[in-house]
């Protein structure tokens, strides 16, 4: 057990259900006539307010899913206005919003100065779950974006939160207006003068920036943790970046995974590879697994579509929302922390994964892996197009290669054994993106 003395999470789901509990009625009755999104499920379920006592009552309630939030956003938030509440409830303290979506129009979530206080428990519970102490020191190697997301500021928070140091390293430039970013070399520096104990970021930076600093011969031996989220990183991944750590004196650190969710403004962690994805605020933060037809709850240890539900939120507010994502979740005390609440055993997979190319259905994480498990490899991008009179699917493979790495055939193979389709593969200097999370599968063929 590593739970520590300063840990305050709650005991048993006794502790945790009688907190839900409390929390959840205070909710519902400010939701029943201050949240639209709230009002119209009850409306569609033939249900009143009456109707919800406990939290186990929530399964009546329909399923949120993400193409309504985006469209509705607004009706998401509470509205407060002129409610007998105390002022940190009712106060907007910052608004975040989504990465990129299908529609490209990133959606906002608010956080009231409550909502914020809460965020600082989600933050150092992740913390304290993924093993840190108070002689850490944190690397940020989040860029700065055009909108605020929940990743860059909320390293900070959780530095702020558990009360050790963290440097933010600014990668890259957002826009024309922006002058503090740095470049990789000065990243590198930043992090040769810093010596993190801790590297947080999305794998694939993180992969130029260890890469990088092999090259320049920068060792970095201080490092035992790297923190990775907003990508999926596959076991072949992993591999890659723990043997490029080695290579720069850092053999024993460990990579820990995060199921980053914006409507949570963190994430579920692992305590130890394998242990599975632990929601780090049981007793804000409910996650339920349902059938992906029926909605109709599942037991433990049967994959379905992944729920999340607020119990006390007082800006977005979201009840059985679905995240998009199948998984598999536990609600046994974790073996190997000792910690109880649900855990997500395995990789969730996105309930829509499966995608055709020249009319063969393929799954693009494996092609993924496929990719990331080859060291010659430093960046790369999967693109499907349609091109010509006929509208034949094009499949290409851009790679960023090691220097003087030519892995063109050898990866053209892999990709064919892993989904059956082979892609054209090209060779650049360097891939550009948008967004601060890599977009590794581009699908440009439209509906
Ligand atoms: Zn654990």
């Amino acid at each position: 057990m590593d739970t520590g003395k300063t840990s305050d999470f709650p005991a048993d789901w006794e502790v945790i259900t009688a907190e839900r509990h409390a929390a959840l009625r205070a909710t519902l009755d400010l939701a029943a006539t201050r949240h639209a999104l709230t009002r119209r499920k009850l409306a569609e379920a033939g249900l009143t307010r009456a109707d919800l006592v406990t939290p186990a009552d929530l399964a009546r309630l329909p399923v949120t899913t993400k193409a309504e939030l985006m469209e509705r956003p607004a009706d998401a938030v509470l509205d407060l206005d002129g409610a007998e509440l105390p002022e940190e409830q009712r106060v907007v303290w910052d608004t975040m919003y989504t990465t990129g979506s299908s529609s490209g129009r990133p959606t906002p979530f608010v956080s009231t100065t409550s909502d914020f206080w809460d965020i600082l428990v989600v933050q150092r519970r992740m913390l304290e779950i993924r093993g840190v102490t108070q002689g850490d020191r944190i690397a940020n190697l989040f860029p700065l974006t055009r909108h605020p997301h929940g990743a860059f500021i909320r390293v900070l928070h959780a530095a702020a939160a558990l009360h050790i140091p963290v440097v933010s390293a600014l990668p890259g430039n957002p826009g024309p207006g922006f002058t503090v970013g740095q470049e990789l070399d000065a990243v590198v520096a930043t992090l040769a003068r810093a010596r993190p104990t801790i590297l947080w970021g999305v794998p694939s930076y993180m992969r130029r920036v260890v890469a990088r600093a092999g090259e320049l011969g920068v060792a970095l031996p201080d490092i035992r943790l790297v923190f990775v989220t907003g990508e999926g990183l596959s076991e072949e991944g992993r591999g890659d970046l723990l043997a490029r750590l080695a290579a720069i004196g850092a053999p024993d650190a460990r990579v820990s995974i995060s199921y980053g969710m914006t409507e949570i403004q963190g994430g579920l962690v692992e305590c130890a590879a394998g242990q599975g994805l632990h929601n780090p605020h049981p007793e804000a933060i409910a996650i339920d697994v349902v059938d992906p037809i029926t909605h109709a709850p599942l037991p433990d240890g049967e994959e379905g579509l992944i729920l999340l539900s607020h119990m006390r939120r007082r800006g977005t507010l979201l009840l059985r929302y679905a995240v998009g994502d199948l998984g598999v979740r536990s609600t046994a005390r974790c073996p190997h922390c000792g910690r109880v609440t649900e855990r997500i055993l395995g990789t969730p997979r996105r309930a829509d994964d499966l995608t055709k190319i020249r009319g063969m259905l393929v799954n693009p994480a494996l092609a993924l892996a496929a990719v990331e498990g080859v060291a010659a490899v430093r960046d790369f991008r999967f693109e499907i197009s349609r091109s010509g009179a006929l509208g034949m699917d094009e499949f290409m493979l851009t790679v960023v290669a090691e220097p003087g790495a030519a892995p063109e055939g050898l990866l053209a193979q892999r990709v064919k054994d892993a989904i059956g389709v082979t892609p054209r593969v090209t060779l650049v200097e360097r891939i550009e993106g948008e967004s601060w999370k890599a977009k590794r599968w581009l699908d440009q063929r439209g509906g």
